[in-house]
């Protein structure tokens, strides 16, 4: 049956769910790209199939589909919002408990990801500035705890660690900035780099 086949590919890695087109690889070609250029649907990480319960739902505009049952169905239909990601609050709690030193600066920060990450990102410059690496380095634990998370962050928590932490990171600091670089752990160092191409390709630097 057409209607089975259409099903079985809509599932089949490198395939658009939504219009069965082939995906192309990203640039360092580890993974298929979450976007298709063909009907131009992306992945939705904010939404979560009902029938199948996974958050692999895809949409553009001729329609979303689901990559993880290869079901399709009416905008608004079948489909909820994710309530199990990581959130801003969830970070504005998190950066409480473990910087107690950060609590009043972010008292009122509670729903910016950037607001919050940002504070962490002034406090980590400070501890550049006066080569105290032992907080540095908690900055950055931290950090590459969330980053661990990444298909379970909030879409703007994790634009937050690239814009509002890593990309202000004062690594230029005479003395202590090489340091700072070099201790940046492996995972965000990886971010930090394609961020800053990113930010290069848009001619920002
Ligand atoms: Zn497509
Ligand atoms: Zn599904």
């Amino acid at each position: 049956m057409r209607g089975q086949d259409d099903k079985a590919r809509r599932k089949k890695p490198g395939h658009c769910p939504v219009c069965l087109a082939k995906l192309v690889k990203n640039a360092r070609g580890s993974r298929y790209e979450r976007r298709c250029l063909g009907c131009r649907a992306s992945f939705q990480k904010l939404l979560k199939c009902l029938d199948c319960g996974t958050s692999r739902v895809w949409q553009g505009p001729e329609g979303i589909a689901c990559k993880g049952c290869g079901r399709t169905a009416p905008d608004g239909e079948g489909w909820v919002e994710r309530r199990d990601l990581v959130t801003a609050q969830d970070t504005w709690r998190r950066i409480k408990a473990e910087f107690p030193e950060l609590e009043a600066a972010i008292e009122y920060d509670r729903d910016s990801a950037h607001m919050c990450l940002g504070e962490l990102e002034i406090f980590a410059n400070q501890a550049i500035a006066r080569g105290d690496f032992a907080t540095l380095e908690r900055t950055y634990a931290f950090v590459l705890d969330l980053a661990s998370e990444a298909d379970n962050l909030h879409p703007d928590v994790l634009k937050a660690i690239h814009i509002s932490f890593l990309e202000g990171l004062n690594f230029g600091h005479i003395g202590n900035g090489e340091k700072a670089k070099e201790l940046l752990p492996a995972v965000l160092k990886g971010m930090w780099e394609r961020h800053m191409a990113h930010n290069r390709s848009l001619g920002w630097t």
